[in-house]
């Protein structure tokens, strides 16, 4: 199983972090030891100072394929949830900087924080999903699935031309505008419309 990541998919986050908007689709993996689910809590690493939530709706690939054309890219997902992309900032500025790999901000151990699943036909409108985040009962983050600068759709047919997906695969969506520290005793919890699919604290 493997968990890829979207990078810069909102325009409105591009720009907080002073990125370009991209032309095609960013993409970056994080290994299965990244995982953090059932609510656990997220242990703060010692190795940062800055550790950034960033909420992004989260689907899970349900049939194996390579080169998946947009128009079927739908029938390889059947399930979506709210989840964090925890990311070291200050080391994720220094690997910019040099031009480095992310791995080291982005794929440490619980950095994929993901929530419950639940059917996409549960959804009242698939073309317009909202999901937040909470921090301490303050909303923080909010988004619209239509709001994305690539579509799952176009998402998938783009990382299936290098990377066979295969069943159980995550792909983390990227994250709208907002996206800010943690520390220790923090609560985030994060919807699907009004649903608690995720609550957690930082430890
Ligand atoms: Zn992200």
């Amino acid at each position: 199983m493997k968990i890829i990541c979207i990078g810069r998919n909102y325009a409105d986050h591009a720009k907080e972090l002073k990125n370009e908007v991209p032309k095609e689709p960013v993409f970056f993996m994080k290994p299965d030891t990244a995982l953090l689910k059932d609510n656990a809590p997220f242990y703060h690493p010692s190795f940062s100072n800055d550790i950034h939530y960033e909420v992004e709706l989260v689907i899970k690939i349900c049939k194996n394929g390579k080169t998946i054309l947009p128009q079927f890219a739908h029938t390889y997902y059947e399930q979506i949830t709210v989840g964090i992309d925890f990311t070291a900032r200050d080391l994720q500025q220094q690997c910019k900087e040099k031009g480095l790999p992310w791995e080291k901000a982005k794929a440490f151990d619980h950095s994929a924080v993901i929530g419950r699943f639940i059917p996409l036909t549960a959804l009242e409108n698939k073309e317009e999903i909202n999901f937040s985040l909470n921090l301490n009962n303050q909303l923080v983050q909010q988004g619209i699935s239509n709001q994305m600068l690539f579509s799952v759709d176009q998402i998938i047919a783009y990382i299936s031309r290098f990377i066979t997906l295969k069943t159980g695969d995550l792909i983390y969506t990227g994250t709208p505008a907002g996206v800010g520290p943690v520390k220790i005793g923090d609560q985030l919890k994060a919807k699907i419309e009004n649903e608690l699919l995720l609550d957690f604290e930082i430890k």
